[in-house]
């Protein structure tokens, strides 16, 4: 299993929290640099919810939550329910894996990442629902380091980085396990 792809959905959520942030003079240098990723689950069209997280161990969640409580009750995607990823406190890391994912291979070890999108993936999967689209942003003054060169004219969307690529499998296995779980497929195996 990959990663859910880019949607409609997913990059008007993505792209409006973009603009809100843009629009409200956020600061996009030093330590507020970082990725922003949406995943989306239920229909492809009008997602039942959107979980947001962020790369990095500082970042921008003050502002990013002004912007989901704007977008919460307006327009298209005003009935989506609406989840930040938040910090998980220890010394104000946000460990992407800090619910209990297992760490075996080293996920989150290589390169000392703490990306957006495994965070992001992870909440997700508690909810139980489908997830049907995953969009990322790059938020900061400097280039996006990881540009997706499909359908990106303003540049701002982004690619996994090498590791998240290189654990795609691994981690999506992984999620969709808990996805399970949380769902109650597990109990209802057993059902006659
Ligand atoms: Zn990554």
């Amino acid at each position: 299993m990959n990663f859910p792809p880019r949607t409609r959905a997913s990059d008007a959520i993505i792209r409006n929290l973009h603009a809100q942030l843009t629009a409200a003079g956020v600061a996009s240098g030093g330590a507020n640099r970082c990725m922003i990723t949406v995943v989306v689950t239920g229909d492809v069209d009008v997602p039942r919810r959107a979980i947001i997280s962020t790369s990095g161990p500082r970042v921008v969640q003050g502002a990013l939550r002004t912007a989901i409580n704007n977008l919460a009750g307006h327009g298209i995607y005003g009935g989506v329910a609406y989840t930040i990823v938040h910090f998980s406190g220890a010394n104000g890391v946000v460990n992407p894996l800090n619910s209990g994912m297992a760490t075996q291979d080293h996920y989150h070890v290589q390169g000392g990442r703490h990306c957006a999108e495994p965070k992001a993936l992870e909440a997700a999967s508690g909810f139980g629902d489908r997830m049907t689209g995953m969009s990322t942003i790059w938020w900061g003054n400097n280039a996006n380091p990881y540009p997706d060169p499909s359908n990106n004219p303003a540049g701002i969307f982004a690619l996994p980085c090498e590791v998240c690529q290189t654990n795609e499998v691994w981690f999506m296995k992984r999620v969709e396990e808990r996805r399970m779980v949380s769902k109650g497929a597990a109990r209802r195996a057993f059902d006659i």
